[in-house]
């Protein structure tokens, strides 16, 4: 599936997977960090690599963390199916969320993600339903291209916060099949199969970060403003702007807009 409000642009010709060892190496550092308590596995679809998932939540619960898990329960084709799948996560899921609206399916509440809810309920997990409407959608990643068209557009001055993410002090970051750290997708602050990751949390200063630093100053319009971006009038919404401020920003070859496939472009699989 190739969801069209995609903030990681999820697709079948993404590379990249997560390994036990690193799924291993990431709980170690994360141990060193004494502010993380939870592990979230999220994907794209965390159930495409089910004996993973099963293992990596057994070993994060072991470790002492909260974990949660966020499915668009493609899996989930009875509830008799769905209990065969959750039973082996029951008494480790501190929060199970279910995608389902009319962007991951073709009616606003899927047969799947309903299976999947009665039975994660029936295995004591906390369930929530996550359910993006056309007024919480935000235009970045795939969204930032397929699904602008036809929306009001405003000027880009006028986006000078973000509105979803604290830069500043980032309250979670997300880590990638290559272990780059994300404090929004797209946006890293390091990858700690190189550092480790309590270095790198030490280390970071949003004040200096060629991308956080303008936007934490001046919200996008800030990033624009800083590195003198060629960009048009009008925008969305800030994600909008912001996402296609680092398009733009990208085609200088900074380090910190990776992986390729956050942006879009995928690697050529023969
Ligand atoms: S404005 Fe930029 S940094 Fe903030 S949430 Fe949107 S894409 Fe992320």
């Amino acid at each position: 599936m190739e969801c069209d409000h995609c903030f990681v642009w999820g697709s079948p010709h993404s590379s990249g997977t997560m390994s036990i060892e690193r799924v291993r190496s990431i709980l170690r550092q994360a141990r060193d960090v004494p502010s993380i308590e939870w592990i979230y596995f999220e994907g794209g679809e965390p159930f495409l690599h089910y004996p993973l998932l099963v293992q990596a939540v057994t070993e994060s619960h072991e470790a002492g963390f909260k974990v949660g898990i966020v499915t668009n329960a493609y899996w989930a084709t009875s509830v008799a199916d769905a209990l065969l799948w959750l039973q082996p996560l029951a008494g480790r899921i501190s929060d199970f969320s279910v995608s389902s609206d009319l962007f991951h399916s073709d009616q606003p509440s899927s047969p799947e993600s309903e299976n999947a809810a009665v039975a994660a309920r029936r295995l004591g997990m906390p369930v929530g339903i996550i359910s993006v409407r056309d007024d919480t959608l935000m235009y970045r990643g795939r969204a930032a291209e397929k699904l602008v068209h036809g929306r009001i557009h405003h000027p880009w001055e006028r986006f000078s916060t973000c509105p979803h993410e604290n830069l500043a002090e980032p309250g979670r970051v997300h880590v990638d099949p290559f272990g780059n750290i994300h404090i929004c997708q797209g946006i890293v602050v390091g990858n700690l199969f190189n550092a480790e990751l309590k270095r790198i949390c030490d280390e970071y200063d949003p004040a200096t970060h060629p991308i956080a630093g303008p936007i934490v100053r001046e919200g996008p319009a800030g990033l624009v403003r800083h590195h003198r971006l060629p960009i048009d009038d009008e925008y969305v919404d800030a994600c909008h702007l912001c996402y296609s401020a680092r398009v733009a920003l990208r085609e200088r070859d900074s380090e910190f807009l990776v992986p390729d496939q956050m942006y879009g472009r995928f690697a050529r699989r023969d």
